[in-house]
């Protein structure tokens, strides 16, 4: 393949990937945002694979093949409420990726800078290797605590801070002596100390951090994914994959801001970890009176007789696959007379947009599923809402305890309808681990049971 082929197949992958972003910033475009994607990803891979840089496609074709049965194996196998943690198995894949080629590309002695190229592409190698550890060990912390490996409980050592800043400093004293270093051998080891150094500051970094901030730390685990990758591009000299890696990490950090936003939390805050904290005043279990609890043929008439309603989709939702029966609920309402609205807040579920997408996979239509701040100002009209196995999305004690671990976190207040039905298995907390007042409301009725068999039953009551 020629240099100018490669250049045009290069340019229009990237123009590919950028139109993928617009398509997937909203539900109606995704599909065909998803298919420049994957249209983009399809030329980067043949203009590669042909460009001049291949010297063994023997090598490079087993490596496909078994890159290729990894992913179809795990992909064919996962489930969609585990999707949130196979991204972040394969954002360290991302970092381990960086990491490797950082080293090879050091020690290739065919690659040979001198001067100013040198110390250039010796930063690059210093970056790259850096922000692709942290973020190997990070996603691989963040991989364990959404599988529920690892418990959601920050872990919080004593002064944890003074630790990073120490680490963050050595790590960039190990870098002036790693440009610095006359040869491949004295500067390998300042290297080698660097990796393993950033791989225990992205397991600290994450451990650290409490369950209900882990989205600010999903989205930044992207972003930094992106960067390594971008750094990857530096170092093998690839325009696309610089592209490619920068889009990612920017689009990532933009999210990160969104989540910190959402949350009402400051980024640097998460990130010094320690948020989450099971030290509130509403800890995990403690009673706060008695609940009510109510069954799916009452809720059906109670939803049959509402002016309007509100559906709260949360984990729950995901893990019982309730959206299709919901979808049905949802006509049968509208066939009613009954006005049916869906409330999203921005950190439900388990990966940014996750009820988004599996509302719109139920055929839901997108003019019903409002955003938070769309809707929140209009339970207090609402005649009924149903929670569908939400729990730290609609806690009130975020609102009401400065001590919450969730404190300041703006949440969907289902509280001010005239009739709030819960629908769980049991009183267990949410992700966050911290129980909910909401549930021993005067107004709240609680349906217990699998939501899916819940959804099933209120149907066939309507
Ligand atoms: P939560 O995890 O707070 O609550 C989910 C509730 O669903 C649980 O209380 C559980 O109660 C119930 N549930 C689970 N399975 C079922 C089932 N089969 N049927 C009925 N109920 C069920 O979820 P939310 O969506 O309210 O909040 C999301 C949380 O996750 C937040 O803390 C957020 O910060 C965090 N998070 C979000 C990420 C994101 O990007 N969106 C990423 C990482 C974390 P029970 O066991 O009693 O049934």
């Amino acid at each position: 393949m020629t240099e100018g082929i490669l250049t045009t197949a290069y340019i229009a992958a990237s123009i590919l990937f950028i139109l993928a972003l617009g398509g997937l910033s909203h539900p109606e475009t995704a599909r065909r945002g998803n298919l420049y994607g994957i249209i983009g990803m399809a030329i980067a891979l043949v203009a590669t694979i042909g460009g001049a840089q291949v010297t063994s496609y023997v090598t490079l074709a087993g490596c496909m093949a078994v890159g290729a049965v990894i992913g179809i194996f795990v992909a064919s196998r996962v489930q969609m409420t585990q999707m949130p943690e196979l991204v972040a198995i394969l954002h360290s894949f991302v970092g381990l990726a960086a990491v490797l080629v950082g080293f090879a590309s050091y020690l290739d002695p065919e690659i040979h800078f001198e001067g100013v190229e040198k110390t250039i592409h010796e930063i690059e190698i210093y970056l790259g290797v850096l922000i692709g550890a942290v973020t190997f060990t990070g996603s691989v912390i963040a991989f364990g605590k959404l599988s529920a490996r690892i418990s959601s409980k920050p872990l919080a050592l004593p002064a944890r801070h003074w630790l990073n800043l120490g680490l963050g400093l050595v790590c960039l004293g190990l870098g002036f002596v790693f440009v610095g270093a006359e040869d491949t051998g004295s500067g390998l080891i300042p290297l080698l100390i660097m990796t393993l150094i950033a791989f225990v500051f992205g397991v600290h970094m994450v451990m650290a951090i409490g369950g209900a901030d882990m989205p600010v730390v999903i989205s930044m685990l992207n972003s930094y994914s992106g960067w390594a990758a971008a750094a990857t591009g530096f170092m093998l000299s690839n325009d696309l994959l610089i592209v490619t890696g920068a889009l990612v990490g920017s689009s990532g950090a933009i999210l990160s801001y969104i989540m910190c936003r959402a949350m009402n939390r400051k980024f640097l805050a998460v990130i010094a970890g320690g948020f989450g904290t099971a030290g509130g005043t509403a800890t995990a279990g403690s009673h706060q009176g008695e609940v009510v609890a109510i069954s799916a043929e009452e809720t059906a008439a109670l939803l049959k007789d509402a002016r309007n309603v509100i559906i709260v989709p949360g984990y729950g939702m995901a893990v019982a696959q309730a959206q299709h029966v919901i979808n049905e609920i949802t006509h049968k309402l509208h066939d009613h007379g009954v006005e049916v609205r869906f409330a999203i807040h921005p950190v439900a579920g388990r990966m940014p947009g996750h009820m988004n997408v599996l509302l719109a996979e139920a055929k839901i239509p997108y003019d019903i599923v409002m955003e938070m701040d769309e809707i929140n100002d209009d339970f207090p009209d609402t005649d009924t809402v149903l929670v569908i196995g939400a729990n730290d999305i609609v806690n009130p004690s975020a609102q009401t305890d400065p001590d919450s671990p969730i404190a300041g976190m703006p949440v969907l207040e289902v509280w001010k309808a005239k009739t709030v039905v819960v629908m769980k298995r049991s009183m267990a907390t949410g992700y966050a681990g911290v129980q909910n007042p909401l549930f021993f409301e005067a107004n709240t009725r609680m349906l217990f049971g699998d939501a899916r068999a819940s959804v099933d039953a209120i149907l066939a009551g309507i």
